[in-house]
């Protein structure tokens, strides 16, 4: 068993944290945020007074921030005092360029690194069946993979530093612009008066299928778990997948790829968040795209 320094204990660190110590790892964990160590203490994570702190002489350290510049800092902040061939994972949404620097200001001091971020949200963390996207060397990656397996139910290595991010954005964006889609037919289908069920039955078996309407249908009753039943609480806040195709547009422009569909999505998803609906479930811009508030 290892000892794992835990930094960013917000609402998916603190439940994954609570997964390495029911796997029976030491975490050492530290949020800026006393509530967060507070919920974190009550799942036996041992706080530490600061970042270093809870570096200080672990195997492994998993990072669980909101952004890049905060992964930056931080890793600025306690890299050097970790110990010598110290586990860096960064389980963070982030963009790519900030991944590729935390990976160099890691191994510039001896550490391995991966970039790990997650899909599968708040629901995953607790039930430990997050999906991770992890970047980084094969060394790293072997390493990592025991640690994650208590947070996971999948884990993919997608290739060299940075490719987790890189995965979690373009599988995102592919999200953003098919939700927008299967919301744009559902609208059409009522104009035509056709059922929301005939036209589930039909799309979900055929061409149209996808994930954003088999499974996470935008409208109430084809899908019962779909958050469309349960007044479009999230689930995946539309504020998160605002965030995530800004990164992928962030990602195209520096790389140039042409995405003007994620382009798109992104004007149009901040369009919804502008309108007060960061809060919302992302499906819920089915609303919006029939010119309704969400609880219509
Ligand atoms: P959150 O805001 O709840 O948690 C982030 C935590 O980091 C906060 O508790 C904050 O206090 C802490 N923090 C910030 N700076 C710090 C510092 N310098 N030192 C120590 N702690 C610091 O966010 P979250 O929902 O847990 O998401 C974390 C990451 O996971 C984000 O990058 C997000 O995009 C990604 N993600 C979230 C979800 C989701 O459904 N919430 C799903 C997939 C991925």
């Amino acid at each position: 068993m290892a000892t794992i320094a835990f930094i960013g204990l917000g609402n998916m660190g603190n439940p994954m944290a609570a997964n390495l110590v029911k796997a029976g790892h030491t975490v050492r964990g530290f949020d800026l945020v006393a509530e967060n160590l507070e919920t974190a203490s009550q799942n036996s994570v041992i706080i530490a007074e600061s970042g270093t702190g809870a570096v200080d002489g672990a195997d492994v350290v998993i990072t669980m921030l909101p952004a890049g510049a905060h992964v930056l800092a931080v890793y600025k902040d306690i890299v050097s005092a970790a110990k010598a061939g110290c586990l860096f994972i960064d389980s963070s949404t982030i963009d790519v360029a900030s991944a590729r620097e935390a990976h160099e200001l890691a191994t510039a001091q001896g550490m391995l690194t991966i970039d790990a971020p997650v899909s599968g949200g708040v629901g995953g963390a607790s039930a430990g069946t997050l999906t991770f996207m992890a970047g980084g060397s094969d060394e790293a990656f072997a390493r990592a993979e025991p640690i994650l397996q208590p947070m996971a139910g999948r884990i993919v290595h997608c290739g060299t530093g940075g490719s987790g991010q890189a995965a979690k954005i373009c599988n995102n964006m592919i999200l953003g612009i098919s939700m927008i889609g299967v919301g744009e037919a559902f609208v059409l289908a009522e104009k035509l008066g056709l059922s929301h069920q005939a036209l589930f039955d039909v799309a979900s078996t055929s061409s149209g299928q996808c994930w954003s309407i088999n499974t996470y249908c935008p409208v109430p009753g084809p899908v019962p778990t779909s958050p469309a039943n349960n007044d479009y609480k999230p689930g995946f806040a539309a504020a998160l997948m605002l965030k995530d195709l800004r990164l992928a547009q962030e990602a195209a422009q520096k790389s140039g790829a042409v995405t003007p569909l994620g382009a798109e999505a992104t004007q149009l998803y901040a369009l919804f968040n502008a309108l007060g609906h960061q809060d919302t479930d992302f499906s819920g811009i089915i609303n919006f795209l029939r010119g309704n508030q969400p609880a219509d």
